[in-house]
């Protein structure tokens, strides 16, 4: 029908005389009458409530996926974002360990390196550089002893002692456990000294360990580029060479690097060596001086003296290499090696002769003596009553109780014990009492020379032996060179006798000339 229906609609209103509905379907339907319109009736349909529950459908979808959007999108970003700065953060915290020392927040040794490269190559000429390396004194045993905790705090107040001796240097680095160092440029080579000086004092350090107010010390060792070293590792080598000499005088002390030093260190080092190397292929010589005893003046005993021969085949001292190898921890296993060796000689002497041995301090350390010197006995199947074992009172001075108990071991399988270089020490009379010694040698410094058949010396020498005797032990006489020690020491009644007038360390193969018939011992002796 081609009618405009919207000028036929009359608004009839709804029954409750409300307006239109907010929201309505509609639909707008012709009347007819004979096929003419009359006029045309639009129904709404109010909608609103439907509307309202459909909008807030609508609304809570959208809110159901913005939600989910947020989870799906937003949770992952976020994620990912804080990961990133988790990342980020690791990673400027690995860069920064890359170049720092955790503990202390010093340079590490990598960084050390960088910058004293960057400053050797831009040195001016006037311009020298000082390279400290530092290291603790004795800091394992406060590490072991204190704990840990300790031991990181006193590492921390050495970090910040540097920081605040060494101002102004180019670095200050942490480069090993407790080994610090100090890159500085200096011009005035006259300051140095006085700089080393005020360091070294700065890093006497006091600290509370156990509720008791202790002191750490440091050594330093310094050396200068380019004066003493063409580069970087041949300076940090440099005052390392220093920092070993200043730590070998004891601790506590200063070192500036010469070539001296050097010398030093590789002669140390060839000694090594050769101990080591000794202590594995047993390459070493025992020689053997006559003890003479008794009225009829006869070879009761020798002592084994260990030899060492150099690349040049000449014989080290063992005053050189002893304490070296007390120093590398060799010495338990060197000494068993000795006693053995000793051992397997003398079981070869007549029986009357015995052996006497040298034991170091170290050798009572790890607890085991008893058992070497007992595996010993029985490996070489010599006698315990023909050994005898020689210590000194730096023994006694240590942790007492422990090695009384091994000296107490010791005598108990038969064995032994002198106590050597009677009168050196501090108070020996006072370690006398301490264990039953069976035999006390005076240290050969007495019979130094001829003067010492002065009256004087008789005087203090005669007493050790009557205090000896006093406490039954017998009195061995080192370093015995002369007739006219010879005579007093009859005089005063000394039971045996050591030193060159009868006999120096001789080889084993060489020895049965003091037990053979024609006696080595000059037989005219008895007459002195
Ligand atoms: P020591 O135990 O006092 O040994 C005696 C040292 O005095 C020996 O020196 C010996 O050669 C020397 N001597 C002996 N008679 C005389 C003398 O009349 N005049 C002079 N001036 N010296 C005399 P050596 O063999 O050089 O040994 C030195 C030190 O090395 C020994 O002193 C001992 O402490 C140590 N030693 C030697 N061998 C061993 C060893 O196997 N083990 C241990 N732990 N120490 C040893
Ligand atoms: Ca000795
Ligand atoms: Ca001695």
């Amino acid at each position: 029908l081609n009618v405009d229906l919207a000028s036929h609609i009359v608004r009839l209103g709804v029954g409750d005389g409300r307006l239109d509905p907010l929201h309505y379907a509609e639909v707008n339907h012709p009347i007819l009458k004979d096929g003419v319109l009359q006029y045309a009736l639009r129904i709404r349909v109010d909608q609103t409530e439907r509307f309202d529950l459909f909008h807030i459908a609508i609304w809570e979808i959208s809110l159901l996926l913005s939600v989910t959007a947020i989870f799906v999108v937003g949770v992952p970003a976020y994620l990912s974002a804080k990961s990133r700065k988790v990342a980020d953060l690791a990673d400027q915290r690995a860069h920064y360990l890359t170049a720092h020392d955790p503990l202390t927040g010093l340079d590490n040794r990598k960084r050390l390196i960088q910058k004293l490269e960057n400053a050797c190559s831009n040195t001016e000429k006037a311009e020298k550089l000082l390279l400290a390396t530092i290291d603790v004194d004795g800091f394992r045993e406060i590490n072991d002893e204190a704990g840990h905790e300790v031991g990181d705090q006193l590492l921390t107040l050495f970090a910040s002692t540097l920081k605040n001796t060494c101002g102004n240097s180019l670095s200050i680095a942490r480069i090993g456990g407790d080994e610090y160092a100090c890159v500085t440029p200096f011009t005035d080579r006259g300051k140095l000294q006085d700089f080393l000086e005020e360091l070294q004092s700065a890093l006497s350090i006091s600290f509370q360990a156990d509720g008791q107010k202790q002191l750490a010390t440091a050594s330093v060792g310094a050396a200068v580029y380019p004066t003493d070293a063409k580069d970087v590792p041949d300076l940090i080598k440099k005052a390392e060479t220093a920092l070993k000499v200043a730590k070998s005088a004891g601790g506590n002390k200063t070192a500036i690097f010469d070539q001296e030093m050097e010398r030093g260190i590789a002669e140390r080092r060839a000694l090594e060596s050769l101990i080591r190397h000794a202590t594995k292929h047993h390459t070493f010589d025992v020689h053997f001086q006559p003890l003479i005893c008794g009225a009829q003046m006869e070879v009761c005993s020798f002592e084994a003296l260990v030899r060492l021969r150099d690349a040049a085949g000449q014989i080290v001292s063992p005053e050189k290499f002893i304490p070296i190898a007390e120093d590398m921890g060799i010495m338990e296993e060197f000494g068993a090696a000795i006693l053995h060796k000793a051992a397997r000689a003398a079981v070869h002497w007549p029986n009357h002769i015995r052996l006497a041995v040298n034991l170091s301090a170290v050798q009572f350390e790890s607890g085991n003596i008893v058992k070497t010197v007992e595996r010993v006995l029985k490996t070489t199947s010599l006698p315990a009553n023909r050994l005898e074992l020689e210590i000194t009172e730096s023994l006694l001075m240590q942790d007492t109780d422990g090695i009384l108990s091994q000296l107490i071991g010791l005598k108990a399988l038969g064995v032994s014990i002198a106590m050597d270089d009677f009168g050196t020490g501090y108070s020996s009379l006072g370690y006398l009492w301490k264990f039953p010694f069976d035999k006390i040698k005076i240290d050969r410094s007495f019979l130094r020379d001829e003067e010492v058949c002065c009256e004087e010396t008789k005087q203090v020498i005669s007493t050790i032996i009557a205090l000896a005797h006093t406490l039954d032990m017998h009195v061995t006489a080192e370093g015995v060179e002369s007739e006219c020690h010879v005579a007093m020491l009859r005089q005063l009644n000394c039971d045996q006798m050591q030193g060159f007038y009868f006999g120096r360390p001789t080889p084993s193969y060489d020895l049965s000339k003091f037990w053979s018939p024609n006696n080595y011992i000059d037989r005219r002796l008895l007459a002195v």
